[in-house]
């Protein structure tokens, strides 16, 4: 939970299939695909985990939100997708910087693991 690798990727600095750009968030394909699409959206903004989210940030949760909805509409798993957000190692966050996870094209089940 220390290198905070999604930081080099907004930078550049390491290369990423990245499917959606804009002011507040990146979005790219999970290196270690769950499912055929497992998308992560991340903040441009370094927030390390959803529990460090502040009032002022709920904007930018929503943004997430709608690119998430959006995406899941362009990779066509609209008719079925899980968002998912690890909070913190007990939850299995490993990367340092918020993100969502988007999943989809396979069935899910409930409980999660
Ligand atoms: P977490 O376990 O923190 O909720 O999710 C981190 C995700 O980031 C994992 O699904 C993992 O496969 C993915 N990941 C870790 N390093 C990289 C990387 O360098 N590039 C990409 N595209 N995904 C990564």
């Amino acid at each position: 939970m220390e290198d905070n690798i999604f930081l080099k990727i907004i930078e550049g600095r390491i290369p990423a299939t990245i499917i959606h750009e804009d002011d507040r968030c990146v979005a790219f394909r999970d290196i270690n695909p769950q499912a055929p699409v497992h998308v992560l959206i991340i903040p441009r903004k370094v927030i390390r985990t959803h529990a460090d989210v502040s009032e002022e940030d709920r904007d930018l949760l929503g943004h997430l939100h709608w690119v998430a909805r959006q995406l899941a509409e362009k990779l066509g798993v609209a008719d079925g997708y899980r968002v998912v957000i690890n909070c913190k190692e007990r939850a299995g966050q490993t990367v340092p910087h918020l993100h969502f996870h988007l999943l989809g094209g396979r069935e899910f089940h409930w409980p999660p693991g």
